[in-house]
């Protein structure tokens, strides 16, 4: 590595340099704090044999970091500026190739697929765009790639919903569906201060798994879900009742599914929301309205 690009003077100089500015429509924070950068790269590899698929590199930062840890590294930016700036900030790294194309238009299996077949771990890393963190998220989870790990940093809030727990004001259906693909774990809490320019927001590192999935008609165990917290002050058996023919047979599947009618979707943890599924589906015989 030449010089570490995460720190507030070395962004500084290649910024004026190369007369670049942080695009806000493209949601571009800098980071210039290199132990944050370094340990997000350290997460983020996970074994010597690994590729990283990276969502917007920037001017480098995080890259540099990966290129460091990871076999290759593979860094998908949509900015039309920033090739050049890359291609002197990271010019003596080797194993680094960039892509310019918006990760939310890639064909991720495709990808995954090439460097499978050469026996290479695939992991996600990325400071991601605040402002699509959820699409960039869900077209992970929702694709047939087999990917190693997630490693992203995100606005706190946002993080705190992926990662919340039953019971907890954050928990909902993103929260649930996002559980049932993934296990989530946090890395660390990030203060807005290592940014340049500075978000008005705290941020957090999460690290997501895929674990096997449950033989559940996914499309409809979903729909389910979001019908539960579809109206959050309301207990379950209202919220359910829309989801089911009527009442009656909203209070029948809950009985017996050990659910008391009167509690609130946000206290019913991953497996009791698969309990009621699987009752829901035998009672109802698919006849969801959703
Ligand atoms: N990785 C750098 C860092 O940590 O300093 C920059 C992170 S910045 C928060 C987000 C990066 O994502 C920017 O480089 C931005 O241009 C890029 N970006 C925004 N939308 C994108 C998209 N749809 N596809 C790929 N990259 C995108």
């Amino acid at each position: 590595m030449k010089k570490v690009i995460a720190t507030p003077s070395v962004t500084k100089e290649i910024l004026e340099r190369h007369s670049l500015f942080a695009k806000k429509s493209y949601g571009q924070n800098f980071l210039v704090e290199s132990g944050v950068v370094d340990k997000i790269a350290r997460h983020a590899v996970i074994s010597d044999h690994c590729v990283v698929f990276e969502i917007g590199p920037g001017i480098g930062a995080l890259t540099q970091f990966l290129c460091a840890y990871a076999k290759e590294v593979v860094s998908f930016e949509i900015d039309e500026r920033l090739p050049a700036v890359l291609a002197d900030t990271l010019a003596e790294e080797t194993n680094f190739t960039l892509v310019m194309e918006d990760f939310l238009q890639v064909d991720l299996e495709t990808w995954v697929q090439r460097y499978r077949e050469k026996g290479y771990d695939v992991v996600i890393a990325a400071n991601l765009p605040y402002y699509i963190t959820t699409p960039i998220l869900f077209k992970i989870f929702e694709s047939d790639a087999k990917i190693d790990a997630i490693t992203v940093m995100m606005q706190k809030e946002v993080a705190d919903r992926f990662y919340a727990k039953p019971g907890s004001k954050d928990y909902n259906a993103l929260s649930v569906i996002t559980q049932f693909r993934c296990s989530v774990h946090p890395v660390m809490k990030v203060p807005r201060n290592v940014f340049m320019p500075k978000p008005n927001v705290d941020s957090a590192v999460l690290q997501f798994r895929f674990i096997e999935h449950l033989p559940v008609d996914e499309d409809r165990f979903f729909a389910m879900v979001k019908a539960c917290f579809a109206m959050r002050r309301k207990t379950i058996l209202n919220n359910f009742s829309a989801c089911c023919k009527n009442k009656e047979m909203a209070e029948r599947i809950l009985e017996q599914a050990g659910i008391a009618p009167n509690i609130r979707s946000e206290q019913l943890d991953l497996p009791a929301f698969l309990h009621l599924y699987e009752v829901y589906e035998h009672e109802s015989g698919s006849k969801c309205e959703n």
